[in-house]
């Protein structure tokens, strides 16, 4: 590491430590990256986990938010050789004895599948995407209203701030209900809390309006893009440098920490207020997730073969069965019929695997912090809608909570969110303030995912907490 000549430090190089890095570097400061592990790029990196030839997201794979984003729709990756892959189908929910809910790119043609719930369809979820680029703008910066996007602000919170089991009861039919619940599982929280019916607008809508794409070779093909930029425009770049006291960084006026509470606390320690360590301490991790991961030998077996063509497969059947597991999992118990969220990539990217041969991601819900193994929970929902599945697996990996923590110190507890995502840390993220990226440091700013908006890839805690760093005390 160099000993100074730095105009700004990131800590961690997770989506939003990359776009807050760019943005910085962008803006012609001269910036230092600073990653604990070997490999750059937090929740976007792509590994080998079972066989040679099989590569596999060890985080996230579905990346809808990073179309969507404001901060990279800014950066515009493409330019560095960024490939986002779209499969036929974005999201299935297959049902039992009954066709699979599909939603499509096509709003009609969605709600066109959901019967007597066609015109719901529409006017709900379908609404949310037509709102487009202005209201997803305010969802994913919510503290930087944009008076244009007020108005459609206000008509998606009527329904969203609701709990999906409320905004739910406007479908009818077992397709339309099952497939909204599927996206307001996302929120990983208990369906019946408020502000879940936003998750599943949201996501739904996303399917619409962008698309639920994968990245061509793997999502860490993101994170090269980024640093591809960071590079071009002079940062440097430093892996395996575990930064453990703040003091450890060369002086910089600029310091943005892509990192969760938890951490911030113990790298900061007694330098912040009490006041600010005492909110910081009182921040909530949410519930965590069991994954796995698999090398198969042919595509999964699925019962209903329209199913096939979906990047992402949301298995756990009616509306009340995602309902009662995710409420399980709330109330700090496993769900024996997990809420399965499944990925299958080649669909979109065939070069995830060898010629002819496929993966599969797929994770459930579990508390923070369990030490159960799900895989049996996962296979069971995955053999209910695809019997036959395990006749194809050639290899598997699994990563509970502790694995995918000493992956990435962020995970805490198995939390892929940076914490909770309930409607009291959507407004005091991490702490209840009009610029919650600033912290009491000067020049110090949090920028993870424990920021506004929270969880997913789209950068924008490090788009923001990097724009206001460049606008000065
Ligand atoms: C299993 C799983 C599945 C997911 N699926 C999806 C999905 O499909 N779509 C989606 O949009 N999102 C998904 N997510 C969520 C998404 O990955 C995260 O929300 C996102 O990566 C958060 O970005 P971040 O930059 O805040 O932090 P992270 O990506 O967590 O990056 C933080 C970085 O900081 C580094 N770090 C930590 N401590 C230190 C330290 N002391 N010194 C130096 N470096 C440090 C870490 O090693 C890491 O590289 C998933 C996450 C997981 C775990």
């Amino acid at each position: 590491m160099s000993p100074d000549g730095f105009d700004a430090v990131v800590v961690g190089s997770g989506p939003n430590g990359l776009v807050g890095a760019v943005r910085l570097a962008e803006a012609g400061l001269r910036v230092l990256l600073v990653e604990a592990a070997d490999t750059f790029g937090g929740g976007l990196r792509t590994e080998q986990l079972t066989l040679p030839g099989f590569h596999h997201d060890v985080c996230a794979t579905a990346l809808p938010l990073a179309l969507a984003s404001p901060a990279l729709r800014a950066i515009d990756p493409t330019r560095d050789g960024v490939e986002f892959c779209h499969p036929p189908v974005p999201a299935a929910h297959p049902l039992d004895g009954a066709p699979a809910a599909l939603v499509l790119r096509d709003v009609d043609a969605t709600a066109a599948g959901f019967g007597a719930d066609a015109a719901r369809w529409r006017a709900t979820v379908g609404a949310t995407a037509g709102a487009g680029f202005p209201l997803v703008d305010t969802l994913l910066a919510p503290l930087d209203l944009p008076p244009a996007a007020l108005l459609a602000a206000a008509r998606y919170g009527v329904l969203g701030a609701l709990p999906a089991t409320v905004t739910g009861r406007l479908f009818r039919e077992p397709a339309a209900r099952a497939a909204f619940a599927g996206m307001a599982a996302h929120a990983i929280l208990d369906l019946g809390a408020p502000v879940t019916a936003g998750y599943g607008l949201l996501i739904g809508a996303l399917a619409h309006s962008v698309g639920w794409p994968v990245v061509r070779g793997g999502s860490q093909g993101l994170a090269d893009g980024l640093v591809t930029r960071l590079r071009g425009l002079g940062a440097e770049i430093v892996t395996g440098c575990r930064v453990r006291d703040l003091g450890e960084l060369p002086p910089a006026p600029v310091t943005l920490l892509d990192l969760t509470p938890r951490q911030v606390l113990a790298l900061a320690g007694d330098r912040l207020p009490t006041g600010y360590r005492r909110r910081l301490a009182r921040f909530r991790y949410g519930a965590g997730v069991f994954k796995l991961d698999y090398a198969l030998d042919a595509p999964v077996p699925w019962s209903d073969p329209a199913v096939a063509g979906a990047g992402t497969v949301h298995l756990a059947g009616t509306f009340e069965e995602v309902v009662a597991a995710e409420r399980t999992v709330a109330r700090g118990g496993h769900a024996e019929r997990p809420f399965v969220l499944g990925v299958q990539a080649c669909t979109a990217d065939p070069s995830r695997a060898p010629e002819g041969k496929h993966t599969f991601w797929a994770y459930c819900h579990v508390p923070n912090g369990s030490t159960v193994d799900m895989t049996a929970a996962i296979e069971g929902q995955i053999e209910r809608f695809a019997p036959g599945f395990g006749d194809r697996v050639l290899a598997r990996h699994a990563m509970g909570p502790a694995a995918l923590e000493a992956h990435n110190a962020n995970e805490v507890g198995g939390d892929i969110n940076g914490g909770a995502g309930d409607w009291r840390q959507f407004l005091s993220r991490p702490v209840l303030a009009r610029h919650p990226w600033r912290t009491p440091l000067p020049g110090v700013y949090l920028c993870s995912s424990s920021t506004p908006p929270g969880g997913g890839v789209h950068g924008m805690g490090g788009w923001q907490a990097a724009g206001l760093a460049l606008a000065g005390p």
